[in-house]
């Protein structure tokens, strides 16, 4: 989709990236870092200064007790934490729960470590955990669960009363948990994140994962942290030895500046998406898309069903980029079986005037 946008003049609101909203003491501490070196390969395990950071901020917002030295692992982004902590804990035939519409990454990385992901899916409108059919699905193989909260393409999150199921499910058939929370810190009107992590009985069995990208408005930078019991984590960071080894050392070191800053940094990285996110979605309703409302992450999710799409969200994803120069990614993207969907995601992470334009286009095509 972003390729046809590029090609067509549409406005991307398909891959999810932000516009404009990079924190300017992140950039300068990373210009220092640059300037000042060193440059060459840093602890394989991350900048003493980052992991501490890491346990510093899981502390602040989590209320969690992280021992830095052996509990924090600094990755080259959550995709390479995803990699390593799969290659690490998985053997082969193992069975690995994940919830769909899924991130893209996991499923096709569990098959690449030899594992079989067993999906699990959540159904439109409320995307709630069919719970029945997850314990079912439960069988002597399955080593692990995958939980992301908050949860892309669908902007969930996962509540107590789901993590508490969960962690019920986890205790009883002595599973793993891999919680990949790089949206933690981009929940809104009031909304927390809730993690598995901070479960006393699940302490030792979470793989938590954080990234930079998200945090602090930078995709491009691959800066990720792993957070676990040190048993856990030791053979994750054997992955990464082989995998990346190391991060560039300036990121790590901008990165614990970023999460060292006030909470007011945090706030209004919340309030600047709000805004952002309100923008697009009262276009979009404007424009007669049935919108759920949109608590966490960068997307908003529309429902189709009204526009004679026939259920096909990736033609009319296709359509709306040549008719109307406004480009989503269909949620059928987000499913192993490719099943069609009535859904599109759109992006609201950019900046408020290209939001607008975009809103302005979908009028006009409506
Ligand atoms: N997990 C999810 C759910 C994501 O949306 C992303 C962002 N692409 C990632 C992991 C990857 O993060 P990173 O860019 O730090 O590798
Ligand atoms: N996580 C981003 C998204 O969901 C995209 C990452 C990528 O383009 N590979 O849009």
């Amino acid at each position: 989709m972003s390729r046809l946008a590029a090609e067509t003049g549409s406005i991307n609101l398909g891959q999810g990236f932000p516009e404009g909203m990079e924190p300017a003491a992140l950039i300068d501490a990373a210009v220092k870092a640059l300037q000042d070196g060193p440059h060459q390969y840093p602890p394989m395990m991350g900048l003493p200064a980052l992991r501490q950071a890491v346990a510093e901020n899981t502390k602040r917002f989590l209320e969690i007790d992280v021992d830095w030295e052996r509990e924090v692992l600094v990755t080259s982004g959550a995709t390479e934490a995803l990699a390593d902590t799969f290659l690490a804990l998985l053997e082969t035939g193992d069975e690995v729960i994940v919830f769909e519409p899924v991130y893209d990454v996991y499923a096709l990385l569990i098959r690449r470590a030899g594992a079989i992901p067993v999906p699990v899916r959540l159904a439109p409108p409320h995307w709630e955990l069919p719970r029945e059919q997850l314990a079912a699905l439960i069988t002597p193989k399955t080593r692990a669960i995958v939980i992301n909260t908050p949860m892309n393409p669908i902007g969930k999150i996962f509540d107590d009363e789901e993590l508490a199921f969960l962690s019920a499910l986890v205790l009883k058939h002595d599973l793993l948990v891999i919680a990949d929370e790089v949206y933690e810190h981009l929940t809104f009107d009031g909304r927390a994140h809730k993690t598995l992590f901070a479960l006393p009985e699940l302490r030792d069995r979470v793989v938590r994962i954080g990234s930079a990208g998200k945090t602090f408005s930078v995709t491009g930078w691959k800066v990720g942290y792993v957070t676990a019991d040190a048993k856990l984590l030791a053979p994750i960071a054997r992955a990464h030895q082989f995998v990346t080894f190391t991060t560039p050392p300036a990121l790590q070191a901008a990165v614990a500046v970023g999460l060292r800053l006030p909470d007011t940094y945090f706030q209004s990285l919340k309030t600047d998406l709000e805004l952002r996110r309100n923008v697009l979605v009262d276009g979009l309703r404007a424009a007669g898309f049935t919108v759920a409302d949109a608590a966490s992450t960068y997307f908003a999710i529309a429902d189709i069903s009204s526009f004679d799409a026939d259920g096909d969200d990736l033609a009319f994803s296709r359509r709306l980029t040549l008719e109307a120069g406004v480009t989503p990614v269909p949620i059928s993207s987000f499913y192993g079986a490719r099943d069609v969907t009535s859904h599109v995601r759109f992006c609201f992470a950019k900046k408020i005037e290209t939001l607008e334009e975009a809103v302005k286009r979908l009028s006009r095509w409506r």
